[in-house]
């Protein structure tokens, strides 16, 4: 009986690779997952057999994955940043047990919210949140009271998906959503394409920020009401007490 190494690669060029992560795709025989994670690791394994699979078929390549595990070979499922962060490890447990024998690790990375944050300085310093925007698997008015209670709580926001290919304004929403509890200088931020070429930041206030045009590369920070920009960086104090 094989294992499943379920594997987070980091944002994107090698330097974020865990030691861990690394282990774990040396160890493997197969590498699998979505084309463009599967793209960023395979170069630098080219004798590992490869198994590249578009978005949108999770399932499948979980099911693929076990199954060939129980064919006794030693898989690696690649996802982006952390495995666990709306990537692949959750879906594989699931089916897993279907599987009986094939043995799990979950291999933990840097997921987007750490490497943008710190790209953008310490935006996420004291209490902070994580919310995805993408309606695809979460109805909007889920997504919509999330907001609201995270607003409400006065948290650093960190939002995942602001964006995609068939809905450009959820972020436009989801800035409408915070106004009504936030000022409109609150300070924001994003990052695109971390770690990778290309990588953009911006430091904006929440007014500008429902006017940004973001896509699916990006990652945004909305800071509490203790949040402040510093020079070039986004900072939220870690406490409330100055000594
Ligand atoms: N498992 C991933 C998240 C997948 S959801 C992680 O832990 O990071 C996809 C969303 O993650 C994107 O829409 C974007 O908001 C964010 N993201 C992932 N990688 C990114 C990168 N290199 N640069 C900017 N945003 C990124």
């Amino acid at each position: 009986m094989g294992s499943v190494f379920v594997v987070g690669i980091g944002p994107g060029d090698r330097q974020g690779f865990t030691a861990q992560a690394m282990a774990a795709l040396e160890r493997a025989e197969v590498l699998c997952g979505y084309t463009g994670y599967v793209e960023l690791a395979a170069p630098l394994y080219p004798e590992k057999e490869v198994y590249a699979t578009p978005m949108k078929q999770e399932i499948a390549r979980c099911r693929w994955a076990l199954e060939t595990a129980q064919g006794g070979r030693t898989v690696a499922m690649l996802c982006s940043g952390d495995a666990g962060i709306y990537g692949m490890a959750s879906p594989l447990l699931e089916v897993a047990p279907q599987f009986p024998g094939v043995e799990i690790e979950v291999v933990p990375g840097v997921t987007a919210a750490l490497s943008g944050g710190a790209v953008l300085g310490a935006p996420l310093g004291h209490d902070f949140c994580v919310i995805s925007l993408s309606d695809l698997l979460t109805p909007w008015e889920q997504i919509a009271r999330r907001l609201t209670c995270a607003a409400q709580g006065d948290f650093s926001i960190c939002l995942y998906n602001p964006a995609s290919q068939k809905r450009k304004d959820h972020l436009r929403r989801a800035c409408d959503i915070l106004l009504a509890y936030r000022e409109k200088d609150t300070v924001c931020g994003w990052v695109r394409s971390i770690g990778r070429a290309g990588q953009t930041r911006r430091l904006l206030t929440l007014e500008e920020l429902r006017e940004s045009a973001v896509d699916m590369f990006t990652t945004v920070f909305v800071g509490a009401s203790t949040t402040r920009k510093i020079g070039q960086w986004m900072v939220t104090p870690r406490g409330y007490r100055r000594g």
